[in-house]
């Protein structure tokens, strides 16, 4: 009955909330959250010897071929671990002498790897080519083993790094390189990671839930687990397994796979259409990282003179759900850095831009009447909001 409920609700909110938040969690897909009811009404623990073990084990490894498959890796290279932050810190964590990371990073990174030396980005929030090659050069003369940590793409702006060009120089100095890949997959193409030492992965941004992810490592790259213990996943990461989120995230992975070229394709259009209408209606609106390759579900919009956090609660007054890109845990909105290291100022103090910019990010569940009402709700705020900020 509690399971019907839930279901309910579920099936109410997606036809009702216009909900645009999709980089900070997805709308749980259909097939996952069937999964994960399945895999925890069946039981079981995939490391017992009997009928129901052996059952979980078969759903683990049907997740885990499902899971290598969103990345064109393979199986035995995927470490289900707590989520893409503790996949972060596992690459992190290996015992680097030296570690350089982009300078628009998720915290889960900039927090774990709090010495590390920060690449500076381009206006439109791109990697700096050259400064990461000398930044590496430099480094190698005196250290021994060196990360290159660069996301795939930005949870606030959707600028996607060229990641093959990052690998080529990472190699040329017998650097690793991580790729925090939480939010490229399911929106770009796979092959972009090929050649990429390690990657992190997310469940609950592909329409899986939260709580679950995969650190893909290859099996001749010794790795030292963050957690030991029982042994479980070739000892890379012990605990048992929470078998019905990583059911939940094969299946989604499963359906992203297939689904995810028309998907992109469709949301392109979605948000196209978002920045058209905005750009029209608002000469002084700004769209960060618009001159970048970008996912085609993000749009940050600066709207000069409003703080992002009013107009996140004047839009969700009307509605309609977004984030400032910076939201913490605490619910609080901060300063993006993100936008910091596109727009530094002078002496270092970001420009105020950085604190007025809301991001949009549009999912598999997105329609055309949810980007209709966000533009609606849109304008109104920025006539409200702008007109407000002028006369002050
Ligand atoms: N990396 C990026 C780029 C993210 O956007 C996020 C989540 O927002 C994470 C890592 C952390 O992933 P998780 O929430 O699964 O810990």
């Amino acid at each position: 009955m509690v399971a019907l409920g839930a279901l309910l609700a579920y099936v109410r909110s997606m036809k009702t909330a216009c909900y645009l938040d999709h980089n900070a969690t997805s709308v749980i897909r259909p097939v996952a959250l069937d999964a994960m009811m399945t895999v925890a009404a069946e039981g079981g623990n995939p490391s017992s010897v009997h009928t129901a073990g052996r059952r979980s084990r078969s759903h683990l490894d049907d997740a885990r071929r499902a899971v290598a498959d969103l990345v064109g890796r393979r199986p035995k290279e995927v470490v289900f671990t707590s989520g893409g932050t503790e996949a972060d810190r596992l690459a992190l964590s290996q015992g680097w002498s030296r570690v350089l990371i982009s300078a628009v990073e998720h915290d889960a990174i900039r927090f774990g790897s709090s010495d590390a030396d920060h690449v500076p980005v381009s206006g439109d929030g791109v990697i700096d080519l050259d400064a990461l090659e000398s930044m590496l050069s430099e480094a190698t003369k005196s250290d021994g083993r060196i990360l290159i940590s660069v996301m795939w793409a930005n949870n606030e702006t959707g600028v996607v790094q060229p990641i093959a060009e990052v690998r080529d120089i990472t190699a040329r100095y017998g650097a690793r390189l991580h790729v925090d890949a939480v939010q490229g997959v399911g929106r770009l193409d796979p092959a972009q990671l090929d050649g990429v030492d390690m990657i992190t992965v997310s469940a609950h941004k592909i329409g899986g839930p939260p709580g679950v992810g995969a650190f893909i490592v290859p099996e001749g790259l010794p790795l030292v687990p963050l957690i030991t213990g029982g042994g479980q996943e070739l000892n890379r990461r012990s605990g048992t397994e929470n078998l019905p989120g990583i059911a939940g995230f094969g299946a989604a992975a499963t359906e992203v796979s297939a689904a995810w070229r028309d998907e992109v394709a469709r949301i392109q259009r979605l948000r196209d259409r978002i920045e058209l209408a905005i750009t029209d209606t608002a000469p002084e609106a700004e769209i960060m990282g618009r001159g970048a390759t970008r996912l085609a579900n993000t749009s940050n919009i600066a709207l000069p003179g409003v703080a992002a956090e009013t107009q996140v609660m004047a839009l969700d007054l009307d509605g309609v759900q977004v984030s400032a890109g910076s939201a913490c845990s605490s619910g609080k909105v901060k300063e993006s850095h993100v936008l910091a290291a596109m727009r530094p100022g002078p002496d270092g103090v970001a420009l105020p831009i950085a604190g007025q910019a809301i991001r949009v990010s549009l999912g598999w569940s997105t329609t055309d009447a949810d980007v209709e009402r966000f533009i609606a709700a849109w304008t109104r705020m920025r006539n409200r909001l702008s007109a407000a900020a002028n006369a002050a």
